[in-house]
């Protein structure tokens, strides 16, 4: 690179002076440093420095021009062929065109009125060059890019060692943006090196000998001013592990901090509510329900908060489970406070543990909704009920957690679908009441263990495998448009014969109408992460959006074709006020109605045992999990379910086969796994995996299991040691900055 790049700096020998911690203000200055907060959050010195390149890139590489994504920042290396200037036609002026290649493809630059690029960018000329890529007449093209030419005095083909080290130097390519090209972030990272203080190891001697890994301070320098190649491969696997050790040790420290805390054990009464709940159950326990059940009711009976995680398969049963564990702290005279994701599914909870608990246990023990959308009179009276504790089941959604919601003596709080309720909203938690409650959180998303370990790690999990006998079971189809357009007309007429025998069904759409991509937070962030690769982002540019199928599309479809005169259609979605979702939900579930058209709002939680098919359009639109939690909504009763998943999806396209994965198999689990691995980036905790401040780096859940395993291993080890933490104070540093991240985002998710 040219003069300046601080690849190499006179001023190693100072001691510098910067900490992790040192804000960037004071290391480079208050606008540059602004320029990092607003792109990519970085605070401080650490943060900066934790930006890792994304690749590396060799000067004599050329990188392929040929197929450039329109509307992206790019970095790439190139030749300048040819160099021109030209005045504008309509205005005065000039611009200077210059046209680059790397061999396959040709890329124009151009420059209003700065004609002495004309004079820089001589045909000839290697550079890394970075912008965004625009389209003009038909013509790829960086318009005012951003680059730096190499240094033309140091020849590739010179045989002395200094000019070999200068072309085999890795170019460290860093996530850039429109403001801060990679170079830009290189000479950054390069001036806050220089000035760093002396370093602390986060991870303790013995680990880092134990799996023989750099010194912090060294895997830092190489992996973002490496000479060769085994520079920067080493460094990273230093800092995957320490990224996975770190982690480890803030879960595991979080988690034993939470038992210190203490509050009161609840265990059930002879006669009482769980022993009469029990005697009138209308089918027995399957294993795992008794299995996970104890686990719950050893945690309930210690003096010890309990925070666990059930998981298992929609229609496993886990719904009875908490409410077992209801019954248990009614037994001892506390309340339950659970929470539903949505209002429509708060609503729907209401009703089935109503009907679960049968007249006289409902009469006695009073389940009550209460949400923000109750009219005024009637919420009075559900917070009268929670705050005098006459109810012991409350219903809600968040608003059960806000301030202005409080119980007598609020024992144990259930949350169904864990991904919204994260370590702020137990916090808030803790804080209501005498003692901290209970947590159980719910979850119909089937989590790999080494997610769980390290999206969840501070929580015991269990796991409901098993499914009641007497299901009748799921078929799946994947209905391939692109593949057969002939058996588009089928799809409907197959929906036509399920429901001439008197059965129910959904049709699913990605959108409620032209353009308006269903978000309302039913779906989970592991599935949101899969769908956003598909799915048109609200934010992007409308017209590269494919249009999608919407709820209004079809509903207006299926009113108008001939088969179903006769059928009742309703639409359900987000847009709908929480009294039509409900009104149209309990007519569905009452059987006037037989066909809904929605959209995920469906997802969770929803149990009509006479719906026997659903259909699906525009699945490729939808993450896997997603997929199979919309599919368990069918084929919950005596009835066989029908699934047909429509996709237009072209073959071979990882689109298809993810929909592929979702027919093949009804096991939840196995599902995860296929997900994980058709996910090339493995984005697992969603969005905010692949970017940001607070976010996994270069640790991938789904390639990394067995590191995170060890990790988490070695961090036990070292937290059992006779100081604990506390005995590696730059260890401690490194988890409270972790779990400063976390508290702006991350697993809170708020
Ligand atoms: P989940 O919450 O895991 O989706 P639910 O608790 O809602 O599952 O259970 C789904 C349906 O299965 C409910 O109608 C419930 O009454 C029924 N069910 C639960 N456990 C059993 C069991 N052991 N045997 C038979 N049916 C069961
Ligand atoms: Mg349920």
């Amino acid at each position: 690179m040219t003069e300046g790049t601080g690849a190499t700096s006179g001023s190693e020998s100072a001691p510098g002076s910067f900490t992790l911690d040192s804000r960037l203000s004071g290391a480079l200055g208050g606008r540059t440093a602004q320029a990092f907060e607003r792109g990519f959050g970085h605070r401080t010195v650490g943060d900066l420095l934790a930006h890792y390149p994304r690749r590396y890139a060799m000067r004599g590489e050329l990188t392929a021009l040929a197929s450039l994504p329109l509307d992206e920042n790019i970095t790439i290396i190139a030749e300048v062929i040819e160099v021109g200037e030209r005045s504008m036609r309509a205005r005065r002026g000039s611009i200077v065109e210059a046209k680059i290649t790397d061999g396959t493809g040709v890329l124009t630059l151009t420059f209003f009125n700065q004609r002495w690029r004309a004079a820089e960018l001589r045909p000839g000329r290697r550079g890394i060059f970075a912008g965004k890529v625009s389209d003009y007449k038909g013509q790829r093209q960086l318009a005012h890019p951003d680059y730096e030419l190499f240094d033309d005095a140091a020849p590739i083909e010179a045989g002395d060692a200094a000019a070999r080290r200068w072309a085999e130097a890795p170019i460290p390519i860093y996530p850039a943006t429109g403001t801060l090209a990679s170079w830009q972030i290189a000479k950054a990272v390069a001036l806050v090196l220089d000035g760093l203080a002396a370093l602390d190891d986060p991870l303790p001697t013995s680990v880092r000998q134990a799996k023989s890994l750099l010194a912090h301070r060294e895997a830092l320098e190489l992996v973002h001013r490496p000479e060769r190649d085994a520079d920067w491969k080493g460094a990273r696997r230093t800092l995957r592990f320490t990224e996975a050790f770190v982690l480890q040790t803030a879960l595991l420290e979080r988690r034993a901090e939470l038992r210190t805390h203490t509050t009161a054990a609840r265990h059930p009464v002879p006669g009482g509510a769980l022993e009469r709940f029990d005697a009138a159950l209308p089918f027995t326990l399957t294993g795992d329900q008794r299995d996970v059940g104890a686990e719950i009711a050893g945690d309930l009976g210690e003096a010890v908060p309990m925070n666990r995680l059930v998981q298992g398969e929609v229609g496993s049963g886990k719904t009875v489970v908490a409410l077992r564990a209801m019954l248990a702290v009614a037994d001892s005279g506390g309340q339950s406070a659970l929470l539903a994701p949505t209002e429509v599914l708060a609503g729907q909870h209401l009703r089935s543990i109503v009907k679960m608990l049968g007249p006289d246990l409902a009469a006695e023990l009073i389940p009550t909704l209460l949400t923000g959308q109750l009219p005024l009179a009637e919420r009075k009276k559900a917070m009268l009920r929670a705050a005098a504790g006459q109810s012991r089941i409350v219903v809600g959604t968040h608003a059960l957690l806000g301030d202005t919601v409080s119980f007598a003596d609020l024992g144990l709080v259930v949350v169904d679908e864990q991904h919204r309720f994260g370590v702020e909203q137990r916090e808030a938690l803790r804080l209501k009441g005498r003692n901290p409650p209970h947590v159980l959180v719910l979850t119909a998303t089937p989590i790999p263990r080494t997610v769980a370990m390290t999206v969840f790690g501070d929580l015991d999990v269990s796991t409901i495998r098993e499914l009641p006998a007497g299901r009748a079971g799921i078929t799946s189809q994947v209905v391939p448009l692109a593949i057969r357009p002939s058996w588009r007309p089928r799809i409907w007429e197959r929906l036509a014969e399920e429901l001439a025998l008197g059965r129910q069904a959904f049709v699913v759409c990605p959108a409620i109408e032209a353009k308006v991509v269903e978000d309302d937070g039913a779906g989970d962030t592991v599935a949101r992460g899969a769908a956003d690769d598909a799915a048109p982002r609200g934010d992007g540019p409308a017209d590269s959006a494919a249009p999608v199928a919407s709820v209004a599309a079809v509903l207006a479809e299926l009113r108008a074709h001939p088969r179903f005169a006769e059928t009742r259609i309703a639409p359900l979605h987000g847009r709908m006020s929480a009294e039509e979702k409900d009104a149209t939900m309990r007519a569905f579930s009452a059987g006037e109605l037989d066909v809904l058209v929605a959209t995920t709002v469906i997802e969770v939680g929803v149990d009509v045992p006479n719906a026997s098919a659903m259909v699906v359009v525009d699945a490729d639109r939808f993450g896997v999990s997603q997929l199979h939690q919309l599919r368990g909504r069918v084929g919950r009763g005596g009835v066989p379910g029908l699934c047909l998943l429509v996709t237009s999806a072209v073959p071979g396209s990882l689109a298809l086969q993810r929909v592929e994965a979702v027919a093949a198999t009804l096991d939840g689990f196995e599902l995860a796994q296929a997900d994980l691995e058709l996910r090339q980036e493995g984005d697992v905790l969603g969005a905010t995996q692949s970017g940001g401040r607070s976010s996994l780096k270069l640790l991938r859940v789904a390639r990394d299991g067995d590191l995170i395993a060890e990790a988490r291993e070695l961090a036990q080890g070292v937290l059992a040691e006779a100081g604990g933490l506390a005995g590696h104070p730059a260890l401690a540093a490194a988890v409270r900055r972790r779990l400063d991240e976390e508290t702006s985002g991350y697993l809170s998710k708020g």
